[in-house]
């Protein structure tokens, strides 16, 4: 049978692919990709031939099944995103899962990831962290997602649109403790890469300093520490009791 390859693609400096991800997308028979249009500007800087077919949200399913069937015939696959590493707020998940139930042979190459590339320079502490993806964007919802993070005593690391990161760096200073840190990155891996460090005020204020600050790609790190004595439960997981008490008999 054959085998499907995640392959992470740069997050903005094309200078980031890795020989073996050229050597790898070179040899498959077939590249999935989120957006086909967008990925042949990559492929063709790295003169890289194969032929591309489209993998996304609306049509994963699907697209896994037909996929499948060709690695049980034997075809090579890969598997890219627009950016970053597949699956990590991307599509492939269904098809990775199916590859699985299937006994395909899965191989992730290493690779760029806005998550860890922004994590390791935080300064936040990184020996706990979670990564939530991008927050909701209903204010009930953003709030209750960022008044948990209170005394969780790690890094949460999330993704943001430009169009929201004003929004939710405000709904930070309404819902997080005073003692929060917050690392901002921007433009990871670019020419105007930036990081804000400070409270949620203070990343606001630089925010709305100039209207080009709130432009680019973000992450955004909070760092809470855990201020509870031992014996105190967290609100955290506090709700989560309650939704685990609901069930009880
Ligand atoms: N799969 C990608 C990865 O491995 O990081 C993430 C895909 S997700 C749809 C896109 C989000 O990732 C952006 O909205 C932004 O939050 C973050 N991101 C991607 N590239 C970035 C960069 N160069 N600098 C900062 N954030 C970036």
């Amino acid at each position: 049978a054959g085998r499907l390859f995640i392959v992470p693609t740069p997050i903005g400096n094309l200078a980031d692919i890795s020989s073996r991800a050229i050597d790898v997308l070179s040899a498959v028979d077939i590249i999935a990709a989120e957006d086909t249009r967008h990925s042949s500007r990559l492929l063709s800087h790295c003169d890289i031939p194969t032929k591309t077919i489209s993998l996304h949200d609306h049509n994963e399913a699907a697209r896994s099944k037909q996929l499948v069937e060709l690695l049980q015939k034997g075809s090579d696959v890969a598997l890219i995103s627009d950016a970053g590493t597949p699956l990590i707020s991307d599509p492939g998940y269904v098809f990775v899962r199916d590859c699985r139930e299937f006994g395909i042979k899965v191989i992730s190459l290493p690779g760029p990831c806005a998550l860890t590339t922004a994590l390791s320079a935080s300064g936040l502490p990184t020996d706990k962290f979670m990564f939530h993806g991008f927050l909701p964007v209903k204010q009930a919802a953003k709030a209750k997602a960022l008044e948990a993070l209170n005394n969780s005593g790690y890094t949460t690391v999330f993704y943001e649109a430009p169009r929201r990161i004003r929004d939710t760096v405000m709904a930070c200073a309404a819902n997080l403790q005073t003692d929060h840190e917050i690392v901002l990155a921007k433009e990871l891996s670019k020419a105007f890469e930036t990081y804000i460090q400070g409270s949620a005020e203070h990343v606001l204020a630089w925010l709305e300093q100039d209207p080009n600050h709130q432009k680019g790609e973000f992450v955004l790190m909070i760092y809470c520490p855990n201020n509870l004595q031992t014996g105190e439960i967290s609100q955290g997981a506090l709700d989560l009791l309650k939704l685990v008490s609901a069930e009880l008999p």
